[in-house]
């Protein structure tokens, strides 16, 4: 299997890496390749590349992540986020190659408390998720065999994330405050990764299996009581660390304010991934005190 990974240096490009190389040969590509071009920028030359590459699949881990940014960058958030994601859909389509996508919980409005399922109305309130939700639809029209993971939350050891910030500012400052009031699952992008190979091992088999599927841990935290884990866990693992944070005090995001509007609940229900794949989605924490394992 030929696979062409674009995106190959974020989160979830890293760890993609990996779990593809035992599926077939990858072409790993990121915005400044020099062999063939992996600019999103450039939706023609992405799409170029694609025709002259010929995958069997295509897998996009690139994408305009920056949400409060896109706000004020809305043209180039949608370039990246759903023209380029577009295009490579058509050639997709055209090869009868399987495109790989990755979509967010960003596009929901984020009302009442039940996990939202595929099926459910999006209702992006930022930039952000209007973007993905574009991406979305641009790929279930290109006729292309595919498979989008809705996701939330990635973090990964590598690179910045919420629990290093976390983790510094708690041996910085007696008090912290984070908020209590956006619901969701922190997701590993090792987990996404994994559960991509998986997948998409499964759909050579089974291509009627292809489409949209909600892909997070299992749980549900919010962002404080996230933080909270995380100082405790690293004091366990490392009890050197010099945490001097003495309270993580809860305030709602209105304490906050931000460019992008976040939903308030981003839980998404994975019953329709684990029972086509027959996966077992593992608790937020254990991948959480795995990551902490490596950055300690
Ligand atoms: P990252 O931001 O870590 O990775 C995105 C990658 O896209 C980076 O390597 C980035 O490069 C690259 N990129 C930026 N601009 C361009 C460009 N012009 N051309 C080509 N590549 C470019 O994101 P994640 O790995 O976390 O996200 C993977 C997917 O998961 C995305 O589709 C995202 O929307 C989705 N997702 C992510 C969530 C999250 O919390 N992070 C939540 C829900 C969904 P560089 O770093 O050099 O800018």
């Amino acid at each position: 299997m030929n696979i062409l990974l674009f995106g190959k240096g974020g989160q979830v490009g890293w760890e993609l890496q990996r779990s593809l190389s035992v599926l077939g040969t990858v072409t790993a590509l990121d915005f400044d390749s020099t062999d063939h071009c992996g600019d999103f920028a450039n939706p023609s030359g992405v799409a170029d590349t694609v025709r002259a590459l010929r995958p069997d699949v295509i897998v996009n881990a690139a994408a305009h992540t920056a949400v409060d940014k896109a706000e004020t960058e809305p043209d180039l958030a949608r370039t990246l986020n759903a023209t380029t994601p577009g295009a490579i859909a058509l050639e997709a389509a055209k090869l009868g190659a399987w495109m790989v996508h990755y979509s967010t919980d960003y596009v929901f409005d984020g009302s009442g408390s039940r996990p939202w399922v595929e099926t459910d109305t999006p209702a992006p309130l930022s930039v952000y998720g209007r973007t993905k939700r574009e991406s979305e639809q641009r790929i279930a029209e290109s006729g292309a065999k595919h498979l989008i993971l809705r996701t939330s939350w990635v973090y990964a050891a590598r690179g910045g994330n919420f629990a290093k910030t976390m983790l510094r500012l708690a041996q910085e400052r007696d008090r912290l405050t984070v908020i209590d009031d956006q619901w969701g699952a922190p997701t590993g992008a090792d987990l996404l990764a994994d559960v991509t190979a998986h997948a998409l091992r499964q759909l050579q088999q089974r291509p009627q299996d292809a489409g949209l599927y909600h892909c997070v841990a299992a749980g549900e935290t919010n962002w404080n009581e996230y933080a909270k884990y995380v100082i405790a866990r690293a004091q366990l693992m490392q009890s050197a660390i010099n945490i001097i944070a003495k309270e993580v005090a809860p305030v709602p995001t209105s304490a906050f304010p931000t460019p992008a509007v976040r939903p308030h609940n981003s839980r998404l229900n994975t019953g329709k991934l684990q029972a086509t794949f027959g996966l077992k989605m593992p608790h937020w924490q254990a991948g959480v005190a795995r990551m902490l394992a490596e950055i300690l």
